[in-house]
């Protein structure tokens, strides 16, 4: 695990999931602590050698790779922990995150530590915009991706985007990225080409200090979804097919876990094409199909 400097007070650890740290007189505020338990000791002991202090952990939103770390963390400092007020029910209650991905109580195979961190307490519910009580920072709100997820910007400017922003080869490679809202996604992508920062820090993609190629890829991601789905739904077809036309489509491999997370991005999809009033929903031989107005060309 390596520490890697930005600015006077803020650095990144990068890794597969980007952490934050801002420093202020041997206080540290973390941004985001990781995928797990492992990952938490990793960090403990990367500050007891600096003889840092955790005074704060700032999660982004509540996904297990954002959070894993907390319970260790919190558990060896004491430290806050800090989430809007979505977020921080499933960071209070993690078993809330596959339970939402599947609808129901989960199998057993979505619950693993992909799905599901280990319990950790917030302490501050914090807004989703405007400087971050008790701290120096700012949050901007990057809804879209999980329910109420935020960017985080230090004074120094280095701003750290979450999953808001998707690099190109997790794009091609998976073809579909985690969404539950698109219309918010899409609002997101705009609110971003007008923020500026020294430097911009995506949770899973290298830092850079220029996103506009990163912002039109991802929307052209979406529109592009948008677009298979109203070609498939031309006929009346299921969510179920649509979801392996797409599989299909991306060559995703299938499993539990990337299932239910095409599942998640797929049904957003079908919410917003709805309120576009571009498909409908009809009931036929016990199915719920949905279908478009016209015939569309992809
Ligand atoms: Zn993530």
């Amino acid at each position: 695990m390596e520490l890697k400097k930005i600015t006077e007070n803020t650095y990144y650890i990068p890794g597969p999931t980007n952490l934050g740290l801002f420093v202020e007189d041997k206080k540290v505020i973390l941004i985001d602590s990781g995928n797990d338990e492992w990952v938490g000791r990793k960090i403990f002991r990367l500050l007891e050698e600096r003889e840092w202090e955790l005074s704060k952990i700032i999660n982004t939103h509540s996904n297990a790779d954002h959070i894993g770390g907390n319970a260790y963390l919190q558990k060896k400092t004491n430290c806050d922990i800090l989430a809007t007020a979505l977020e921080s029910v499933f960071i209070d209650e993690p078993s809330l995150e596959p339970f939402l991905l599947w609808g129901a109580s989960p199998f057993k195979a979505l619950r693993n530590k992909f799905l599901q961190a280990q319990p950790s307490r917030v302490t501050h519910i914090i807004g989703e915009e405007g400087i971050i009580s008790g701290t120096p920072l700012q949050a901007f709100p990057l809804e879209g991706h999980f329910i109420q997820m935020i960017g985080v910007k230090t004074p120094d400017e280095v701003l750290f985007l979450a999953d808001s922003l998707f690099s190109t080869e997790t794009i091609s490679k998976y073809g579909l990225t985690v969404k539950s809202d698109i219309e918010k996604s899409l609002n997101t992508y705009s609110l971003l080409e007008k923020l500026s920062a020294r430097l911009f820090i995506p949770s899973h993609t290298a830092p850079t200090k220029d996103i506009s190629d990163l912002i039109r890829v991802n929307r052209e991601n979406v529109e592009q979804i948008n677009r298979k789905i109203l070609y498939y739904c031309s006929e009346p077809v299921s969510r179920e097919r649509l979801i392996q036309l797409l599989i299909n489509d991306y060559q995703i491999t299938l499993s539990s876990v990337q299932f239910v997370l095409t599942h998640i991005t797929v049904s957003a999809h079908l919410s917003y094409l709805y309120d576009k009033q571009l498909i409908k929903p009809k009931f036929e031989e016990g199915k719920m199909l949905w279908t478009g107005n016209d015939k569309i060309d992809l």
